[in-house]
């Protein structure tokens, strides 16, 4: 578990961008918290740390966003979709076991079919803070996202 602090969405842009420089083909990145916590704002950081130049968007209504990059993206957002079945008629499991990178805003909300090794990423605010204030939490499940959180590890202490 990896646990990070933005005081601004400059900050979270970045934490996300720093991510994304480190994303390898396959990896799926769950993300979790409230409306308005930060989500899009950490994958258009994400993006850019995999190159891509293109403007992110949120696919609240598309359910899924793709983009070329060092790598492919496809990022979801899984808040209206009110049945699984929904994510298998436009084959969630072919995008999520692609070489391609997955993102996941709500991925709470599907935690039945999401697969075993995945890196969760948890924003949430904090009442005793500023308003802008996020606490961005890592946790990783499976080695393959452990090894990528002590990448990032690493990575903070050179930036510092
Ligand atoms: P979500 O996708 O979780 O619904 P968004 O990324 O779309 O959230 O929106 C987050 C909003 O909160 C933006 O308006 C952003 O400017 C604001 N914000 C304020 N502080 C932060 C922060 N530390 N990190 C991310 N966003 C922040
Ligand atoms: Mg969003």
């Amino acid at each position: 578990m990896l646990k990070l602090v933005s005081s601004n969405s400059k900050e979270t842009e970045q934490i996300g961008q720093r991510i994304g420089e480190i994303l390898r083909p396959g990896d799926v990145i769950c993300l979790s918290g409230d409306l308005g916590v930060g989500k899009t704002t950490l994958v258009k950081g994400l993006a850019k740390g995999l190159g891509i130049k293109d403007h992110l968007t949120s696919p609240t209504f598309t359910i899924v966003n793709q983009y070329e990059g060092k790598h492919l993206l496809y990022h979801f957002d899984v808040y209206r979709v009110n049945d699984v079945d929904e994510l298998y008629a436009i084959g969630f499991e072919e995008y999520i076991y692609s070489e391609a990178v997955s993102v996941i805003e709500w991925a709470e909300l599907i935690s039945d079919i999401l697969p075993k090794e995945k890196l969760w990423v948890e924003i949430k605010k904090d009442v005793n803070n500023s308003e802008d204030y996020r606490k961005i939490i890592l946790i990783p499940n499976g080695i393959k996202y452990q090894d990528l959180i002590n990448k990032l590890t690493l990575k903070e202490s050179e930036d510092k």
